[in-house]
């Protein structure tokens, strides 16, 4: 049934008090000044902010967390569907389930599912939002034992182009239910998520490791294999920053352990012999302590891409490549290394499964008079890692994945998968309402 009615939440235009707080996006970088923000109290203002933009032919972007990097829950003159009121968790404890409100963010959901001893798979950072980050695959901390956040989906509520309420699931518009674990921005206003969850990890191990620059090679090395081996319960990151010697990077690895601090000992005992620590923070905290230990401001600049190494050694030539460019690292920039291995979980999804170690060069900074420098690392080493043939930019989260043309989204999800894509898009929505985001175009050929 169709609710007709007042707008309940709050609208802003660019001359309204409030304005410019409501359009505030994390990225500094990619701020926008919408015609509109329409911050939503429930379904229903959801389908009468669609109707409006339809009405004053505005464009469309949707706000979870305000998290992309893209900048793609913001627009220039447009409407941005804000949720960040509809932030809500019901957890059920019995089933080791959660019903989540599409604007939640993840400090929200590990600190309500942790009052019932439950966790749920998020990122790795306490600031993004948990829909977003589902839709576009996620992972975080858990992921290595209970598989990205997209496979821990069982339904979602979505509001879609035509302003209809669907229930997606395995059993309800199956084919929906596919293509929004991966691809989900593309279908639909989501108004709340069904997630598993799993017992929390009672301790963890986290914190700061640092390698002197005259290792690198052995720890780079070492590390790889590592990787490679892998385990269920460890989730590090391994990079090179900047320091004050540009000939010699600093060379970090970040733990992020979710067993028990004997498993994690044990563990961490393997990385502590690749060479001797110049630093080691590494300690036992909760799994909450875990997830906020990464917490950025609430803005900042940044700017990323993501690609994918086979596992593979590290051949002679990963190896060269990545010593060649970790020189390369300036202020607020760095190259970081982590493992990816899919689960195969079922029912199958549109998640991209390519296991491997993901390479991502990114910059965060705070004064604008930076921006040209770290855009032209960034774009320079972009360059490099595209031009490798030991490189490529099929990557497995499409959260972090910045710019979606039909070749990358064909290596990303298998060109099979992402015709399909296109025609579930020409189903749902043909017109491509919700196209600010990794933009899947609705094949012309309506489904
Ligand atoms: C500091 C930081 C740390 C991060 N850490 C991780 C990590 O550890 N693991 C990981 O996998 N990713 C991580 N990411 C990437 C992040 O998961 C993605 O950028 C994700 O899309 C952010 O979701 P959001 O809701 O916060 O962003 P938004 O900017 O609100 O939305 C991102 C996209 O999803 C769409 N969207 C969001 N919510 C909805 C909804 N309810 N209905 C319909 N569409 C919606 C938006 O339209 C937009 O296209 C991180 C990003 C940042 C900036």
């Amino acid at each position: 049934m169709r609710q007709v009615g007042e707008f309940r939440g709050e609208l802003f235009a660019p001359t309204d008090e409030g304005y410019d707080e409501a359009r505030t996006v994390f990225n500094e970088l990619r701020q926008g000044r919408p015609a509109v923000v329409a911050r939503c109290a429930g379904i229903a203002d959801v389908r009468l902010a669609l109707e409006m933009a339809r009405e004053q032919n505005l464009d469309v972007s949707v706000r979870g967390g305000g998290h992309s990097v893209a900048g793609w829950s913001t627009n220039d003159d447009g409407l941005v569907v804000d949720l960040s009121r509809m932030g809500w968790v019901h957890v059920d404890a019995e089933t080791s389930t959660a019903w989540i409100g599409g604007g939640t963010v993840a400090t929200d959901l590990v600190t309500e599912a942790s009052q019932y001893g439950l966790a749920a798979v998020t990122g790795t950072n306490p600031g993004p939002g948990v829909t977003g980050l589902v839709m576009g695959v996620g992972e975080g901390y858990l992921t290595p034992r209970h598989g990205f956040g997209g496979d821990n989906v069982l339904a979602f509520e979505v509001v879609t182009a035509d302003g209809s309420l669907l229930n997606v699931s395995a059993d309800e518009h199956p084919d929906l239910f596919w293509a929004m674990r991966g691809a989900g921005a593309n279908f639909g206003v989501v108004t709340a998520v069904k997630l598993r969850l799993y017992p929390m990890p009672e301790q963890c191990t986290g914190g700061m490791i640092e390698f002197s620059p005259d290792d690198e090679v052995e720890v780079t090395r070492c590390v790889w294999k590592i990787m490679e081996k892998g385990s269920e319960f460890f989730f590090p990151f391994y990079g090179f920053g900047p320091s004050d010697d540009p000939e010699r990077p600093r060379i970090m690895f970040s733990v992020g352990h979710t067993g028990t601090p004997e498993l994690a000992e044990r563990e961490l005992a393997e990385l502590r012999a690749c060479a001797r620590p110049i630093a080691d923070e590494a300690r036992t905290m909760s799994y909450w302590e875990l997830v906020h230990q990464e917490h950025l401001q609430d803005h900042c600049r940044t700017a990323w891409d993501v690609y994918r190494l086979a596992f593979d050694g590290p051949s002679a030539q990963q190896m060269q490549l990545l010593l060649d460019q970790r020189k390369t690292v300036i202020p607020n920039t760095s190259i970081l290394l982590w493992r990816t291995v899919p689960k195969p979980l079922a029912p199958p999804s549109v998640c991209p499964r390519l296991p491997g170690i993901s390479l991502f060069p990114s910059g965060w900074w705070e004064h604008e008079q930076d921006d040209k420098a770290i855009l032209a690392w960034l774009e320079a080493t972009s360059a490099c890692f595209s031009r490798s043939e030991v490189v490529t930019d099929a990557a497995n989260t499409v959260n972090h994945v910045v710019t979606l043309d039909d070749d990358r989204a064909k290596r990303l999800y298998g060109a099979e998968n992402y015709a399909r894509l296109r025609r579930l898009k020409a189903k749902y929505d043909p017109d491509n309402v919700f196209r600010s985001n990794n933009n899947i175009r609705p094949d012309d050929e309506r489904a």
